[in-house]
C-alpha cells in the first residue's frame, strides 16, 4: 500500500501507479538506447517538469550519453497562451553535430516544442528528435514531431512523477488527474 502525502487531498485522482512508469520507462530506455547506439547523443532535458523522468530514462538506457538542460519560459501563464516563448537558460553543451533528444514531461499545444524545434534546429545538430512521457494529442495547435512517447491522455490537467500544480506535486510517485480549483 502506497503512503498517503499530508497534501494529499481528493482532487487527484491517479492515472499511472508507480509501477506502470518504470515499467513504460524502461521500454523507452531499451528503445532509445538501441536507436542510439554507436551515436553521439545529447539529451537534453526540458526544465522543470522532464526532470524526474530524464533521470530515470538515463537510467534505464546502456549507452554512453551527455545530458543537458534547457529552461524557457511562456510570457502568458493563461491556459491558452499566445505561444509567445523564450529560452531562459540556455544549453550548456554545443549540439552541432550531435544527436540531440529532447525530453519533455508533456507535451500539450505543442507551442513550447515548436519554438525549441526551431531554435535548436539553428544550431545545426545532426538529428533532433523529441521523447515525451505524456502526449495531449486532442490539444494540439503546432504540429510537432514526437518519436518517443510513454502514455497517451486526454485534454485533462495532471501533477505528479515532475509535473507541478503551482510548483506543488512535483515529488508525487504516480501520475493523477487534478483538479484545479476555481
Ligand atoms: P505546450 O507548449 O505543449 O502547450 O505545453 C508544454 C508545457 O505546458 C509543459 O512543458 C508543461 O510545463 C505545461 N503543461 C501542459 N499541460 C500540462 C498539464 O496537464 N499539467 C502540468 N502540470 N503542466 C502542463
Ligand atoms: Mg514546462
Amino acid at each position: 500500500m502506497r503512503e498517503k502525502m499530508p497534501y494529499e487531498e481528493d482532487q487527484l485522482k491517479i492515472l499511472f501507479t508507480p509501477e506502470q512508469i518504470e515499467e513504460k520507462i524502461s521500454e523507452l530506455g531499451k528503445i532509445i538506447s538501441d536507436h542510439y547506439a554507436g551515436r553521439e547523443l545529447i539529451m537534453i532535458g526540458v526544465l522543470r517538469g522532464s526532470t524526474y523522468f530524464l533521470i530515470d530514462l538515463t537510467r534505464k538506457m546502456h549507452i554512453p550519453f551527455a545530458i543537458d538542460f534547457i529552461s524557457i519560459s511562456h510570457y502568458s501563464e493563461q491556459a491558452d497562451s499566445t505561444g509567445v516563448v523564450r529560452i531562459t537558460k540556455d544549453l550548456d553543451l554545443n549540439i552541432t553535430g550531435k544527436d540531440v533528444l529532447i525530453v519533455e514531461g508533456i507535451v500539450d499545444t505543442g507551442l513550447s516544442l515548436g519554438y525549441l524545434l526551431r531554435n535548436l534546429k539553428t544550431r545545426n545538430p545532426a538529428s533532433l528528435k523529441v521523447c515525451t512521457l505524456l502526449n495531449v494529442e486532442a490539444r494540439r495547435i503546432v504540429d510537432v514531431p514526437v518519436e518517443y512517447k510513454g502514455f497517451d491522455i486526454a485534454n485533462i490537467f495532471v501533477v505528479g512523477y515532475g509535473l507541478d500544480y503551482n510548483e506543488r506535486y512535483r515529488n508525487l510517485q504516480f501520475i493523477a488527474e487534478f483538479n484545479r480549483p476555481k
